[in-house]
């Protein structure tokens, strides 16, 4: 084993907010950290996972702290004073995390994830809700008709159809719990995670808006981005692709 210390350079904190476990459970019904502090990444979302190095679609959803506007860093990260904001409650891949040797972080990195059934109150109304938008707005159909569209050049109307529909679902479920709870954009996101259409070009299209009309795109930006962001510095905890 190497012998190391944590120089406080960061690095693990401005690569994505770390994904929550079991062991974290505590932090959350204490209110040390509050769901606006959350974003879930549903199950069929493409991710960086930082043990593996590769990119790989979620087989199981996970709820991990959000990430500041326009970057990766942690919204608990205190660039200032290069330091986390809260040290003394971090959660436990941070707790694990030692870059100078990741054994630790790769023994529990995949085990006991939280989701949002472990955080919901269940059975409850929001619960309901939660679940029924995740059987009408899976993200793996995003997936299946955006491969069809960008496999046709466009020319495929059913698929770009099926996930215009979709999209729209999407929006009007996000609207009808903001409505009836009064949940803001961050609460939303950790209740439905992020809309499709932010998603969407983590599969190569997005959405073109001009002179009222609507249409989709081929899009490549977003992963060519993650690529150069994640190739060029050395692993944290879990972070987006
Ligand atoms: S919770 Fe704290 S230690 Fe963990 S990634 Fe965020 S700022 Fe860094």
């Amino acid at each position: 084993m190497t012998e190391g210390f944590c120089k406080r350079c960061g690095t693990c904190c401005v690569k994505g907010g770390p994904a929550l476990h079991t062991e974290d459970l505590p932090l959350l019904q204490q209110g040390a950290i509050n769901r606006e502090a959350l974003v879930t990444l549903r199950r069929g979302e493409p991710v960086h996972d930082n043990v593996s190095g590769a990119i790989v679609l979620l087989t199981e959803e996970i709820v991990k702290i959000r990430w500041k506007v326009s970057s990766w860093t942690c919204a608990f990260y205190d660039s200032e004073q290069r330091s986390c904001s809260i040290y003394a409650g971090r959660p436990l891949e941070c707790r694990a995390l030692s870059c100078w040797d990741t054994r630790e972080i790769a023994n529990i990195y995949h085990r006991g994830r939280l989701t949002r059934r472990d955080i919901l109150h269940t059975p409850s109304a929001l619960a309901d809700i939660v679940a029924m938008h995740e059987e009408q707005c899976p993200v793996g159909q995003v997936d299946e008709n955006a491969r069809r569209i960008l496999s046709s050049g466009g020319s495929d109307v059913e698929a770009m159809g099926c996930l215009s529909a979709l999209l729209a679902r999407d929006a009007s479920i996000r609207e009808f719990l903001a409505d009836r709870t009064g949940a803001n954009r961050e609460t939303l996101e950790f209740l439905l995670g992020r809309p499709l259409e932010r998603i969407l070009p983590m599969f190569g299209l997005r959405v073109n808006r001009v002179g009222g009309k609507t249409t989709l795109i081929r899009d490549d930006s977003y992963l060519e981005e993650s690529s150069r962001v994640h190739n060029s510095s050395s692993s944290g905890p879990t972070s987006e692709a």
